[in-house]
């Protein structure tokens, strides 16, 4: 058990998926975790053009709204093919509000014609910051190196997963066990090293 400075956290995220995922991942932080939509706090508007820029931006509008201490993440796909698309554009990729299928469908229209492998990684950053104001935000970063597949599989995680394919292996992410993908993935990586630094503290 890791023990937090903070008796509250507020997780500035709305995605049910990544929600999921930060419960289970913060399981052994001691503190009360609190998803922002729970306290009425929206989604800010993602104006920044790198994942550290908008995780940023996520954990202070919480923490501005809230009076709590925030912990959010940015993440997203990059495929080399695709020059790092769709990056930090990866929720919006089929268009502002598209559902993770229309998000789906574009990716394998975009990568149609190109030869496997089609090299890929999921890429988060993670900010926890002690309020709207804290002048040292903790930061931590994780990559997962994979392959997008031609058809999607599985019916676990979210987003991208039935199309990730995991390491050289043949399974996608979406058919791993959730505490597989939770002791493996990019969110998991750069929770890890924030904890780790949360304890160094
Ligand atoms: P964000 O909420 O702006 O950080 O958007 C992250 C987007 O990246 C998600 O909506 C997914 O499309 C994609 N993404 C990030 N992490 C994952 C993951 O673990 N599995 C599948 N898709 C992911």
């Amino acid at each position: 058990m890791v023990h937090a400075p903070w008796p509250r956290l507020v997780v500035a995220s709305g995605n049910p998926g990544k929600l999921r995922e930060f419960r289970a991942l913060l399981a052994g932080l001691a503190t009360e975790i609190l998803p922002q939509t729970e306290l009425g706090v929206p989604s800010p508007v993602e104006t920044e053009s790198t994942f550290m820029g908008n995780a940023l931006l996520k954990a202070r509008h919480a923490a501005r709204l809230t009076g709590l201490a925030a912990l959010a993440d940015d993440s997203g796909l990059e495929v080399d093919a695709l020059g790092g698309a769709p990056g930090v554009w990866s929720a919006r990729y089929a268009g502002e509000g598209a559902d993770d299928a229309a998000n789906n469908a574009r990716l394998l229209e975009a990568l149609a014609g190109f030869a496997e492998p089609r090299r890929a990684r999921y890429r988060a950053v993670i900010v926890l910051v002690e309020g709207p104001d804290d002048p040292a935000p903790l930061i931590a970063e994780g990559s997962w190196e994979g392959r997008i597949a031609t058809t999607a599989r599985g019916v676990g995680g979210f987003g991208y997963d039935p199309l990730f394919l995991v390491g050289e292996g043949g399974q996608t992410a979406a058919e791993l066990p959730a505490e597989l993908k939770n002791r493996i993935s990019h969110r998991a990586q750069a929770l890890a090293a924030l904890l780790a630094r949360v304890r160094a503290r």
